[in-house]
């Protein structure tokens, strides 16, 4: 069984994937950009595959109508984004992960607001995170 693990930055949480992680995409809307940096990383794999070993000082966010963002309220790393609508899938903060994801694309493009390129990235996703 493949195995990845992650962690918070102070270990307080700390998680594991099983089975699946397909690929990640980095996120240009505006609120990831209030949240994580002018960009995140994300992967997203369903819930049956995912695993809390520790979970001391997870808080959730409502950050929208329809989301949540979960962090470490000790160390403030920004680790998760789900649907508070329960679809059965997590978003996991591929930084706090202990293995390489590939990033396969981007969405919410348009919000892009570095002035960096991506030029090996050719795959866009329209404004939408339905392409994740
Ligand atoms: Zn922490």
């Amino acid at each position: 069984m493949k195995k990845i693990k992650g962690s918070c930055l102070c270990k307080n949480i700390v998680f594991e994937i099983f089975n699946e992680c397909r690929y990640s995409v980095l996120c240009h809307c505006t609120m990831c950009q209030k949240s994580n940096a002018e960009f995140s990383n994300y992967t997203k794999v369903k819930k049956e595959n995912f695993k809390f070993s520790k979970k001391k000082n997870l808080k959730w966010f409502n950050s929208s109508k329809n989301f949540k963002r979960g962090f470490c309220s000790n160390c403030g790393s920004s680790l998760f984004f789900q649907s508070r609508l329960s679809n059965g899938e997590i978003a996991i903060s591929s930084g706090s992960l202990d293995s390489k994801v590939p990033v396969k694309g981007h969405i919410f493009y348009k919000d892009k607001k570095s002035n960096l390129t991506f030029s090996k990235l050719h795959k866009k996703y329209s404004q939408s995170a339905q392409g994740f």
